[in-house]
């Protein structure tokens, strides 16, 4: 009789190595492993570089902030000279018209005394950007007619605006009413007026529009001049930035301080038709907002 052989079972898991479910596992677990580190590598690569770039902005920062604190002392060192200054010249100022008194048969004596007076309006115009720049005042706020406003001041400086053939436009609507500083406004269009006038010395068109906007107003001044050069629109209100002769570069620096005070800004852009044009918004305050 035959016997059955007692056969063992062939194994068909290979008792030495790695079970495959088990080699599986190990390898999703290497992958994965390996995954992690690639992502971890990555995380802190873009951590260095974040911080670097913190680094470099800080230091940009303190730098920024040491040139303000530098500026902030010449300012108020400015703003000394600038008192004393317009002081000594009060009296100077009185002298000299009792010497064109003494003076006035002399014709000779008369136009040197027309060339001392020019230097002295000229050295009041720089004292008196000095002292408003340095000024840092926050707006005495109160309503007023905006056409009116802007009307007074051309009236101020239309026999200058005669002379230099100039058509002056100005279409502001009746009773357009701004909550805002009227000093520091009038200030703001009185510098935008007198760079009008610098740029058209042999006529032109001045056109200022003003009208109420969503949450606001603006007012445009434009003129028929040579228009801004290509990157003058960047640098126009830094202090001391001045093409002209004898210019102290503070005139629309101080418009943008003005304007900013009051919480709003100022744009200048070439106008389709040629020359420049400067617009000033600002948004609308109730008196309660600021009393
Ligand atoms: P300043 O009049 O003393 O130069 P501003 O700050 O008022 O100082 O003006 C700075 C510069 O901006 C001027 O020197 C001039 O180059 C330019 N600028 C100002 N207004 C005009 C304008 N209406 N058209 C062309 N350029 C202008």
């Amino acid at each position: 009789m035959m016997t059955t052989a007692q056969t063992r079972p062939i194994r068909k898991d290979h008792p030495k190595s790695v079970r495959p479910d088990h080699a599986t596992e190990l390898q999703a677990v290497l992958a994965a492993w390996q995954s992690a580190t690639d992502r971890l590598q990555k995380t802190h690569e873009t951590l260095q570089h974040e911080v670097k770039r913190l680094t470099d902005e800080l230091e940009i920062k303190n730098r920024e902030l040491a040139r303000k604190n530098r500026l902030a002392d010449l300012g108020q060192m400015a703003s000394h000279v600038a008192h004393d200054v317009r002081n000594s010249l009060v009296p100077l100022t009185l002298y000299l018209s009792l010497l064109r008194r003494h003076l006035a048969g002399s014709p000779n004596s008369v136009a040197l005394m027309d060339k001392i007076d020019s230097g002295f309006t000229a050295l009041e115009a720089i004292v008196n950007d000095l002292l408003q720049f340095t000024s840092q005042r926050d707006p005495m706020w109160q309503p007023f007619d905006l056409g009116k406003l802007v009307n007074d001041v051309c009236e101020g400086l239309l026999p200058q605006l005669e002379a230099q053939g100039i058509r002056t436009e100005l279409d502001i609507p009746a009773g357009l009413t701004l909550v805002a500083d009227p000093e520091m406004m009038r200030r703001a269009v009185l510098n935008l007026l007198l760079n009008a006038l610098d740029v058209m010395r042999h006529g032109g068109e001045l056109t200022i529009t003003g009208i109420a906007i969503c949450h606001g107003i603006e007012l445009e001044i434009a003129d028929s001049g040579p228009g801004l050069g290509d990157d003058e629109p960047r640098r126009l209100f830094e202090p001391f930035f001045t093409t002209k002769d004898g210019g102290t570069g503070l005139g629309l620096a101080i418009v943008e301080r003005m304007a900013t005070a009051h919480g709003g800004e100022i744009i200048a852009a070439n106008c389709a038709q040629g020359g420049a044009a400067f617009t000033i918004r600002i948004p609308n305050r109730s008196m309660e907002t600021v009393a």
